[in-house]
């Protein structure tokens, strides 16, 4: 058996290094200078007016569920067939985690289910660009503006998205991004948000420095000023190493997305022709983050442990999150409730993907699975 296929391998190098090397040559580490224009870099690539550099994806959500005065009494919707963080964050402010089903041809939120969902409580959606593939965002815009809602974009998978001409954070009220060890772009941690609103800009800047007024780069002058604490804030903060990290990684997005959709188009032209497994149907411009597939149910655990066995390194993206021990047991969600989600998160599979990943590794990935499904 040849040598073990990586389910993701970054590619983190020199650029970096170099990049790096100038950060911890300065004064500052962390909230400084290079977030800032890592922040102004980012949004550019988006397309957004405001980027806000943090700590990750999930205190992006907490953030911007905050600042949209979200909580306690609150009702918001969103997906099961997400990661874990999504739902958190609206427990951790204290809302109400409500699911709606999904769509089983892209996994996405079923916009008619949320619709269904929709009660007097409901002050926001949040949406998930499943494995890279954007929700219909005008659809969620428009039902948002009916209800005066918020929507927030996880777009944790969705960096390099793009769907009628929209890309993230562009139609939503916020979109929130992670550079976690396996997405993407990376700096082992990190995360942004990005808003359309000056003001909702500036009270995500006060809420990842603890609410107070001025944060430390600011405060760095001449003469010392006192600063003051308005409200009750997080420690959420990007850092000026995980944005030196970042910086250069923005200039080979595109680049990178090409090579995994050279992988995905190989992955799914091999596929195609076998009976037992389905594919998800695409819309847009996918960022290509995962490349996920769906075996019958029956089979899925029996295929990940061969497949491991085989060295093909997979994962599952995801057990619907309502069938979690904790949304069971103190939500008293039961798998039923959410047939959609239940049944495509007993089957999800995701293979290998990641820009360097050698064509012929995609042909030996299919051939074992093809094996193992025989
Ligand atoms: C990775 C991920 C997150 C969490 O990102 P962090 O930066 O680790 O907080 C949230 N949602 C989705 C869909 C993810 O894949």
């Amino acid at each position: 058996m040849s040598d073990k296929i990586e389910f993701y391998r970054h590619d983190l190098g020199d650029r970096e290094l170099t990049s790096l090397r100038e950060t911890i040559d300065s004064l500052f580490l962390t909230l400084g200078p290079r977030v800032a224009e890592f922040e102004t870099r980012f949004a550019n690539y988006l397309g957004a007016d405001h980027c806000i550099g943090v700590s990750s994806c999930t205190m992006g959500m907490v953030l911007a569920l905050r600042a949209f005065d979200i909580g306690p009494g609150d009702e918001v919707i969103t997906t099961p067939m997400t990661f874990a963080a999504t739902s958190n964050a609206i427990e951790h402010v204290g809302a109400h985690v409500c699911f709606a089903d999904i769509d089983p041809a892209t996994g996405h939120l079923d916009i008619q289910a949320v619709r269904a969902a929709i009660t007097p409580k409901t002050k926001a959606i949040i949406v998930v660009h499943l494995y890279g593939q954007m929700v219909d965002m005008l659809a969620f815009r428009q039902l948002a503006d009916e209800h005066n809602l918020r929507i927030i974009e996880d777009a944790a998978h969705a960096i390099e998205s793009q769907r009628d001409g929209i890309t993230p954070g562009q139609l939503g009220d916020a979109a929130t991004f992670s550079f976690y060890a396996t997405k993407t772009m990376t700096s082992g941690d990190g995360g942004a948000v990005v808003v359309r609103d000056k003001t909702v800009a500036e009270q995500l800047r006060r809420l990842r420095t603890h609410g107070v007024t001025k944060d430390a780069a600011a405060r760095h002058g001449s003469t010392y000023q006192h600063w003051d604490m308005i409200e009750l804030g997080y420690k959420a903060n990007m850092t000026d190493i995980e944005a030196a990290l970042l910086l250069p990684q923005i200039e080979r997005l595109d680049e990178r997305r090409q090579a995994r959709e050279r992988r995905v188009l190989r992955y799914r032209e091999l596929i195609d022709q076998m009976d037992d497994i389905d594919l998800i149907a695409p819309r847009g411009t996918s960022a290509h983050h995962l490349f996920t597939i769906r075996v019958p149910v029956d089979r899925r655990d029996a295929v990940l442990t061969k497949l491991g066995k085989n060295g093909v390194g997979c994962t599952v993206n995801y057990r619907a999150v309502h069938t979690l021990s904790y949304y069971r047991e103190v939500l008293g969600y039961r798998p039923d409730d959410l047939p959609c989600a239940l049944k495509f998160g007993q089957r999800t599979i995701s293979l290998p993907l990641w820009p360097a990943l050698p064509l012929e590794d995609v042909n030996t990935v299919v051939d074992r699975l093809y094996t193992i499904l025989a």
